[in-house]
């Protein structure tokens, strides 16, 4: 199932779920509300309204309650194109490197993202899967690790990579506001969680275009840290809230690899295409 959030006749965000060409209504006030319910409660919230999808204005399908959680460097050939820019010695770490943006920085799928030129001259996309937390959890072992998951969404990890360099932390650079686009929609893990134990998440084309042209192309299976084994290391002594969100990491092919690099500029479309999810579309506006 798609779960999304939509733009009412009033302006206010309210919560649905995909039926065919349809968006039946949720009876809770916003998808993280219908996310933090006991799995058997959910259905009763199906409501028996529904209106077109087609025209519908979609909204982030989800707010967490804190920041985004992130990971750097977790597919290895993007490693090694980052450690090629700084002529490092590529080192990968043993445990997952985690970072987040602060859920202010969320933009709609489909709007444009406004960015300020005084602020960077070095915006830069990352297409990323992610993964929502459907139960509050702590210490989660690998082998449990997708009981917890709510669905899956795509995330653009947009990067001012001149403050990320300048501020020792990654905070700043990858927290400006509408910096990280969520959506189109979250797609349900039973869709992906095979009663065979395989995680089909752990095996979907990934990818990013600039204006129709494709300069990220991978497939999560090439993750250097798996989907349970990053849900384990993060749960270790530190509790996941229903509606969290764990932004897995890119592939390569960012902007700032690229020779000569490829910064986002004004009018550039990106599109980020993970298969069994969607297309999540936004504009860039630099002003
Ligand atoms: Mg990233």
């Amino acid at each position: 199932m798609q779960f999304l959030q939509f733009y009412s006749e009033d302006g206010r965000i309210r919560p649905g779920v995909a039926e065919a060409d349809r968006i039946r209504m949720l009876g809770t006030e916003t998808l993280l509300e219908y996310i933090a319910l006991a799995p058997h409660e959910r259905i009763a919230w199906h409501t028996g309204d529904t209106l077109p999808l087609a025209g519908a204005r979609l909204a982030a399908p989800v707010i967490p309650r804190r920041n985004v959680f992130c990971v750097g460097r977790n597919y290895l050939e993007h490693a090694k194109e980052g450690a090629d820019v700084f002529g490092k010695e590529l080192k990968l770490p043993e445990v997952p490197t985690f970072f987040t943006k602060a859920p202010s920085a969320i933009a709609d799928p489909g709007a444009d993202v406004h960015l300020q030129a005084a602020v960077s001259s070095e915006y830069d996309y990352e297409a990323e899967l992610g993964v929502v937390i459907g139960t509050r959890c702590k210490d989660v072992r690998e082998a449990d690790a997708l009981g917890v998951i709510f669905g899956y969404t795509c995330v653009n990890d947009v990067t001012a990579r001149d403050l990320q360099r300048a501020h020792l932390q990654w905070f700043k650079g990858k927290s400006l506001d509408e910096t990280c686009p969520i959506g189109p929609w979250i797609v349900s893990a039973d869709e992906f969680h095979a009663s065979d134990g395989i995680n089909h998440a752990q095996h979907l084309a990934i990818g990013m275009e600039i204006n129709g042209v494709q300069k990220q192309h991978s497939s999560t299976e090439k993750m250097i840290f798996s989907i349970p084994r990053l849900i384990a290391e993060l749960s270790k002594g530190m509790t996941l809230e229903p509606g969290d969100v764990i932004a897995t990491g890119t592939p390569e092919g960012v902007g700032f690899a690229r020779k000569p690099p490829e910064f986002l500029r004004d009018g550039d479309v990106m599109e980020i295409e993970i298969e069994k999810i969607g297309t999540l579309r936004n504009r860039v506006r630099i002003r």
